[in-house]
């Protein structure tokens, strides 16, 4: 098996001197949402479990998940919820995990939640202590954790070894937890890919999701006049639809609709907004048919005020209401119900909450997240091929993919 090298050839030296390893029946690679929640399973089983993180402190995306208050799952969750190249994939997992499973296991330590829109739940006392959690109760059922670590080598199928500079452990069962590489400031990085290409296990091509997206110039000197403007939208592309907040930036748009949609983006593609959903422009017209305001003046009222004489052109926002042409109505209703942009990127891993691809979930158990082909290796979190939609469903699939593990291993 070639050997994954991550250290300095200075480190790799000491630790191939070394003649003693340490044994384990778990290793979990990644101290996040659901390496923890794993270790917390297979440890409280009476497994031997140690979880091994480059990070000084664990679970550093739940830290600053939810603005810091941590939506950590949500009422509504089901399989739609998530996008896999394996659309039943998480099916087993979800069956067998629900939204009552995480809030018990905060209420057991101690922390409450709010119920937000969409169902979404957030903690009442802030995303520091869910990580607390994490920790506390992965230590107390006997898990180790070796924190600040490098992760030199991995090798060997049962047993596996992992050299983490100066020290070898080996165990029969290796689990895969670490995560994809959006939001490195927080420790994070592509060695769960690597690995899994180590190993010859499939991927599906990763690229950021949840991430704002940037548009061309002239759509992009719209948004930088409307910076900090935030209006309820319907966004649509590639046959998916999403009705919620969309926010201008000075880049593009950002806001829950577009992070929404990003998910679904692909080069290329165009991104169609509706700036009034469930209304109808032309009846809104109708219905001041005899104003004699300004066109833009009218659309000011239910619109950003500077949104509509920026997407329309002069003659149309200045015409008097009374004096609309047909076709100027449908040029407008073309304008602001059915917006189309390309965007030219997004705003990349750097801002993006999650990764979209990632381990083929074809080539993983949906029952026990055991890689088919490569027997006790398992892969779970965001580092498979499964991504949730904004709300709570990235920290759930977190949470299910490393509870069905932890059971099974
Ligand atoms: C800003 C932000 C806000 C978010 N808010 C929410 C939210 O409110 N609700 C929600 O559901 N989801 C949210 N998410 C997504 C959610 O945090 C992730 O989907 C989830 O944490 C994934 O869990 P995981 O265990 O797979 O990976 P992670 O939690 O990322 O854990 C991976 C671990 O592996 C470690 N690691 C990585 N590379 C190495 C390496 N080379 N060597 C050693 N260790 C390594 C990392 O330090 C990390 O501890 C948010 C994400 C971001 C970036």
């Amino acid at each position: 098996m070639h050997l994954f090298t991550g250290g300095s050839s200075a480190s790799l030296l000491v630790s191939r001197t070394m003649s003693e390893s340490k044994k384990y029946d778990i290793i979990i690679l990644g101290a996040g949402a659901s390496g923890l929640y794993c270790a917390m399973h297979a440890a409280s089983r009476g497994r031997k479990v140690v979880v091994i993180d480059h990070g000084g402190k664990p679970a550093r995306k739940v830290r600053v998940s939810g603005g810091g208050m941590c939506n950590f799952t949500n009422l509504h969750v089901t399989p739609d919820n998530y996008i896999c190249s394996n659309p039943h994939f998480v099916k087993s997992a979800l069956a067998r995990f629900s939204p009552w499973d995480v809030v018990g296991f905060l209420a057991e330590n101690g922390i409450s939640y709010e119920e937000r829109e969409h169902g979404q739940l957030f903690t009442e006392q802030g995303a520091g202590r869910v990580a607390g959690a994490l920790v506390a109760r992965s230590r107390r059922a006997g898990a180790e954790l070796l924190l600040g670590r490098t992760i030199e080598s991995v090798s060997g199928t049962g047993p596996f070894s992992v050299d983490t500079g100066g020290e070898i452990l080996k165990a029969d069962k290796l689990v895969v937890a670490l995560g994809g590489p959006s939001w490195a400031q927080v420790g994070a990085t592509d060695l769960g890919f690597r690995l899994a290409k180590q190993y010859e296990l499939s991927i599906v091509r990763p690229r950021p999701g949840l991430v704002p997206l940037v548009l061309a110039k002239n759509e992009k000197d719209i948004c930088r006049e409307l910076t900090g403007n935030a209006l309820p939208v319907t966004i649509e592309c590639n046959g998916v639809r999403f009705t919620d907040p969309l926010l201008f930036t000075h880049k593009g748009i950002s806001g829950p609709a577009t992070l929404q949609i990003s998910s679904y983006w692909r080069d290329n593609q165009p991104v169609v907004i509706d700036f009034l959903p469930g209304q109808s422009l032309s009846g809104y017209i109708e219905e001041n048919r005899s104003s004699n305001v300004q066109f833009k003046n009218l659309l000011s009222r239910i619109l950003p005020k500077r949104l509509p004489e920026l997407i329309l052109s002069q003659a149309l926002a200045e015409a008097s209401v009374s004096q609309l042409t047909k076709q100027q109505i449908e040029v407008a209703e073309n304008r602001i119900h059915r917006f189309s942009v390309v965007p030219t990127n997004t705003e990349g891993y750097a801002k993006a909450e999650v990764v979209v691809g990632g381990v083929d979930t074809n080539s993983v158990s949906s029952k026990t997240m055991e890689c088919k082909d490569v027997p006790g290796l398992h892969v779970i979190g965001e580092a498979l091929d499964v991504t949730g939609h904004l709300g709570g469903f990235n920290l759930h699939w977190a949470f299910a993919s490393g509870a069905a593990c932890g059971d099974e291993l």
